[in-house]
């Protein structure tokens, strides 16, 4: 069978929600499946005496709607588990199932139709084109999606203005305030309405301020829109926006806790400095 066909195949595999594609039994216990279980995943860096395990057998389990803070210091391998979550580099051993899909067992195309259709991304350095509009950054992952343009405008526009920055469509990364960057590169993230976000760090290069009104946006977008939202920090008053705060030490997962008492976000979450510069922005 030629690559060509076998990454149509993939294509029609995942043109259809995850779940059409596992078995019978599983389907049956739908209820119970978690959207992420991880099981005995581990990580391999180099090998011989170089070897390193930076994953040592993590088994997790993460459903549909939850909100995770993933703390540890630094080395013991959040960013390696991930990475592994967004499909971006694959175990060494053990089960990655994603809606009881075996992602382990997917080929490098299949794993970037994952990626591109069920999750987002958001980084410490926002990562956006620099010299391009918020809404052309925005628009970006439904170019490689194969959106019209007028779908790509409309979404982004939509997606722009669910982060407060409606009337900044037009402004380069240059001309906005970090916390501002970081709302674009949320819209980006959720422009195509993953199941997922990731986000490592999203405040790091924040201060307490801006990320603050960050955290709240991630809040409501995973209390109002249902996204379930897995997040890398360092920061313990951002973790306590989280549901749930799971901490790795050493490759190994090493207590998983529930919040009982999240962070309460505010109804009207438009920062200050996007309220004002809206006011005056021209749309024309
Ligand atoms: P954390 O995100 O908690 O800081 P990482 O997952 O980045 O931890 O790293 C876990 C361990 O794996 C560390 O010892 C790190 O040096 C090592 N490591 C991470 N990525 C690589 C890589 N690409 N090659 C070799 N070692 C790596």
């Amino acid at each position: 069978m030629s690559s060509e066909m076998n990454s149509d195949r993939a294509a029609t595999t995942m043109a259809v929600p995850v779940s059409a594609s596992v078995t019978e039994d599983k389907i049956a216990d739908d209820d119970a499946l978690p959207l992420i279980r991880l099981r005995g995943v581990t990580k391999q860096y180099g090998s011989g005496q170089a070897a390193l395990m930076a994953l040592k057998g993590v088994d997790i389990d993460i459903h549909a709607g939850e909100f995770v803070a993933i703390m540890g210091p630094s080395g013991s391998g959040k960013s390696t588990a991930m990475n592994i979550i967004g499909c971006l580099d694959t175990p060494s051993g053990g089960e990655y199932l994603f809606q009881g899909m075996h992602v382990e067992a997917l080929t490098r195309d299949q794993r970037a139709r994952l990626r591109r259709r069920y999750l987002g991304f958001v980084f410490q350095g926002f990562n956006l084109l620099a010299r391009t509009s918020a809404q052309e950054n925005v628009e970006l992952p439904l170019l490689y999606r194969g959106e019209s343009p007028a779908n790509r405008h409309r979404l982004a526009a939509k997606a722009l203005a669910s982060v407060g920055l409606a009337g900044w469509e037009h402004h380069t990364p240059a001309e906005l305030s970090g916390g501002q960057q970081q709302r674009v590169a949320i819209a980006r993230a959720i422009v195509t309405e993953p199941a997922v976000l990731l986000a490592d760090e999203p405040t790091g290069n924040l201060d307490s301020q801006r990320s603050r009104e960050i955290m709240e946006l991630l809040s409501r977008l995973n209390q109002e829109h249902g996204i379930t939202i897995m997040m890398v920090t360092h920061e313990p008053d951002m973790a306590l926006y989280a549901k749930r705060i799971v901490r790795f030490v050493d490759g190994l997962l090493d207590t998983d806790t529930i919040n009982p008492h999240p962070v309460a976000i505010s109804p009207a979450d438009i920062p200050a400095d996007t309220a004002a510069a809206a006011g005056g922005a021209t749309c024309s």
